[in-house]
């Protein structure tokens, strides 16, 4: 990686503050329903305090726009990782201000202090230089473990970078960044990409950058209906994206003038209604007939896409294949997480649904790497420069 890395950092002594992405979910009684994103951050947490550094960490969770919101308060993310890395974890009121620097100035080597919710202050969002300076004057060295808010210029991920001596990425931030660039510059071929979700809107730049570098991409979810619309086969009542449909049919015509697969479902699911215990239907071709909606890939989709999953070495899997939520119609979507979680693959999977599915099928553990990142890794593949990954320091060869 061309990037100065925490490994390369000397710690000791030194006050390290390192920007974490733990925006988990919180359960109605306040506490962490899933801390896979604290976990995500252990390695590093870990190489702070094991060599006697003093590890400040900052996070935002949820969206209290602007002003503190006792709900969002880091607070229960705090006793969590207190109890994962066994030693007391100092919860502060704020995350800049007199107090914090105070709580700071009387840190001891190994002990760990979670500031407050960066987005109780509108600052943070909005880049502020003042209050970056703030955040930065807390640490001696700063390190972005926070891959998931990487395609955001926030105070905390790219304004701090600019009143530090050295921006270090720490292992997970590492991780992402050799796997999501791994697969994009010299991945095992042949190389295979499957996308699906509701929209393509958000996944156009996507496709095309995948069609580049992919041996095959496979479309599935709701967003392969406006692709099969624009070369007029008809969906039915499908949810489709009508203002999108000649973006999609010049997609379709760049492709086949490049000679590159891009696959269709050539089956569908189809129901009266997207609710459990609907009627349904299969269509087995590529249509949809009137009355119905599109709900899921369908088995010989299912069979298409499996057999070119299984003969690749490495997959990249964004999206469901259909409303997995579901589970009348998330077969197609179990289906290729099986196929993509197969032994002997690279696989790769962003994106909080994939993952959702992942878990729901007990697969979460049998894939290479699950990205922390929907968005930044969206936007990682899509080739466009992170905000936060850019302003780290790079490495001196
Ligand atoms: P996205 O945020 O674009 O990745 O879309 C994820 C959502 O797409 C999930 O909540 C799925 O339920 C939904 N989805 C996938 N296939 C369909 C479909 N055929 N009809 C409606 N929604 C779908």
């Amino acid at each position: 990686m061309r990037k100065l890395s925490i490994g390369d950092l000397d710690v000791r002594g030194k006050r390290v503050l390192m920007r974490v992405d733990f925006n988990v979910p919180l359960d109605p009684h306040g506490n962490v329903s899933d801390d896979g994103r604290i976990l995500a951050s252990i390695p590093s947490i870990r190489y702070v305090i094991d060599r006697g550094g003093m590890l400040i960490l900052m996070s935002h969770l949820g969206r209290p726009k602007g002003k503190p919101v006792p709900s969002m308060s880091l607070a229960p993310v705090s006793a969590r990782l207190g109890s994962l890395i066994d030693r007391p974890v100092r919860q502060c009121g704020d995350c800049v201000g007199e107090e914090v620097r105070g709580i700071v100035a009387r840190m001891q080597p190994g002990q760990v202090v979670m500031l407050e919710n960066l987005r109780f202050h509108p600052e943070e969002e909005e880049n502020d230089p003042g209050f970056s300076r703030g955040l930065a004057s807390l640490g001696d060295l700063y390190v972005n473990d926070a891959f998931g808010t990487a395609h955001r210029a926030h105070a905390s991920v790219e304004g701090v970078t600019h009143h530090v001596a050295q921006a270090a990425a720490g292992f997970l931030m590492e991780k992402e960044i050799e796997r999501l660039g791994g697969i994009l510059s010299s991945p095992e071929r042949p190389f295979a990409a499957v996308l699906g979700g509701a929209k393509i809107s958000t996944k156009i730049a996507v496709i095309e950058r995948l069609l580049d570098r992919a041996d095959c991409v496979m479309i599935g979810g709701a967003m392969s209906y406006t692709l099969l619309r624009a070369k007029g086969v008809p969906v039915g009542g499908s949810l489709v994206e009508p203002d999108l449909e000649g973006v999609a049919a010049a997609l379709l015509g760049k492709a086949a003038r490049a000679g590159k697969a891009l696959l269709l479902p050539v089956d569908h699911l189809a129901a009266r209604a997207v609710e459990a215990g609907s009627e349904t239907r299969l269509f087995d071709g590529e249509g949809i007939g009137d009355g119905w909606i599109g709900v899921d890939i369908g088995p010989a989709t299912v069979a298409l896409y499996g057999e070119r999953i299984g003969s690749s070495k490495t997959v990249f899997w964004n999206g469901p294949m259909g409303v997995f939520e579901i589970e009348d119609f998330a077969s197609g979507t179990e289906e290729i997480a099986r196929a993509v979680a197969r032994p002997g693959v690279v696989s790769v999977v962003g994106g909080g649904d994939s993952i959702a599915a992942l878990r729901t099928f007990g697969l979460e553990e049998k894939v290479t790497h699950v990205s922390t990142g929907g968005g930044a890794s969206l936007e990682f593949i899509e080739g466009k420069t992170l905000p936060g990954i850019a302003a780290l320091t790079d490495k001196e060869c």
